[in-house]
């Protein structure tokens, strides 16, 4: 299996980057982000849980998407492999991820960070607001908080995959390619 681990702050590319890693390697595409809007589109009661956290730019509670990931393990037996997609957020999540892939008998091969400044992340997200529909994508002020999570919580594992050797980074900007 390939198991890949892509990472970023919001707007970094991660969505784009995860369609051509995907159809190159043929591995399932796993997007807590996606997830999360489509438990709010069918208007189920974690949805609207959720809904009223990522409103805000905040974390939903590490349970909640740890829940999600492992019935989507369970779900696609047969993967060649997976592509987390803005997950893990957390070194809870990173510490139950790992810890339901080696139930399963595999593990991370990777983790891919692309580095994007933050001017860039915020241009960038408030253009795509434009079409997404997306709320959080909308307002400057819910950016900002939508980073600083990230940079409180989420890019401190980098260091978590570090340790692992599994750490690569990329430039996220210039042509897709
Ligand atoms: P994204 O589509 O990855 O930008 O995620 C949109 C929002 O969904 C985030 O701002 C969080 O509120 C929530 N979310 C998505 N993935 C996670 C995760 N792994 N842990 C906690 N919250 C998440």
């Amino acid at each position: 299996m390939l198991n890949l681990v892509l990472f970023g702050p919001p707007g970094a590319g991660k969505g784009t980057q995860s369609a051509r890693l995907i159809e190159k390697y043929q591995l399932v595409h796993l997007s807590t982000g996606d997830i999360l809007r489509g438990e709010i589109a069918n208007g189920t009661p974690l949805g609207l849980e959720a809904k009223k956290l990522m409103d805000q730019g905040i974390l939903v509670p590490d349970e909640v998407v740890i829940g999600m990931i492992s019935n989507k393990l369970d779900s696609n037996p047969g993967a060649k492999g997976f592509i987390f997609d803005g997950f893990p957020r957390t070194k809870a999540q990173a510490a139950a991820l790992d810890q339901l892939l080696s139930e399963k008998n595999t593990f991370i091969n990777a983790m891919l960070a692309l580095n994007v400044n933050d001017e860039e992340l915020i241009q960038r997200l408030l253009s795509r607001g434009k079409d997404s529909g997306r709320p959080d994508d909308a307002n400057p002020d819910i950016i900002r908080k939508r980073i600083e999570e990230y940079n409180a919580k989420t890019a401190p594992l980098i260091d978590y995959y570090k340790a692992q050797d599994k750490y690569t980074s990329i430039e996220g900007v210039g042509t897709v390619d």
